[in-house]
């Protein structure tokens, strides 16, 4: 699964910003404008609260994946590597991002980061420092207004919804994630993971 999300002020939602961060990485972005989600959704601006990247990548690449397999042979080498992948990167994510990352279960040395890091890139979840600051913040802030996947949003955006429609970072509760800024595994995959985009940058792993 994807992210992620045109992120101007990402910040605000952190309390420390990796080194060479400068305030506002857009020198357009207006701050007294009003983010598109704190604008009612309506037939002249449905599209704007698409985050169309992620749909991308959550709808678009399975699909054309299973159109394309009606007339590709499956090989015994693609189905492997299918399943291997698979749980790679869902190890990636279950024991590197939420366990080790966001919760800090458990303490790792540095090869094992490694490959977890590059597990939870090929997932397609974002960077461990975008996926890690959300995940802290839907705990300490379970179902109010600053949790990125608050039930209280219908049950369909607590599970797919918040990665589908826009998000204003700034509505996301603050969390402390000064370990992560100070992990050079964690930044190093952080700088290798986004893109930058007229409107800011977009975690696209
Ligand atoms: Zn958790």
């Amino acid at each position: 699964m994807p992210s992620h999300e045109p992120v101007a002020g990402e910040s605000a939602a952190d309390t420390k910003r990796l080194p060479s961060q400068s305030p506002n990485r857009n020198p357009k972005h207006n701050s007294q404008k009003p983010h598109i989600t704190d604008l009612p959704i309506t037939w002249d601006n449905w599209w704007k609260h698409i985050n169309w990247l992620n749909c991308t990548f959550i709808f678009g690449i399975p699909l054309i994946g299973c159109i394309v397999a009606m007339w590709t042979p499956l090989r015994v080498r693609t189905a492997i590597w299918a399943v291997t992948y698979y749980f790679c990167t869902g190890l990636g994510i279950t024991a590197g991002y939420h366990r080790l990352w966001a919760h800090k279960s458990y303490s790792a040395r540095r090869p094992l980061e490694v490959f977890l890091a590059l597990c939870g890139a090929a997932s397609i979840e974002g960077s461990i420092r975008w996926w890690s600051r959300d995940h802290r913040a839907h705990h300490r802030y379970t179902d109010t207004t600053k949790d990125p996947y608050s039930v209280r949003k219908g049950l369909l955006y607590s599970h797919l919804g918040w990665m589908v429609m826009r998000q204003n970072p700034k509505r996301i509760g603050r969390t402390d994630i000064s370990d992560l800024n100070e992990n050079p595994i964690v930044v190093w995959q952080h700088r290798n993971c986004k893109l930058r985009k007229k409107l800011g940058t977009i975690y696209i792993c």
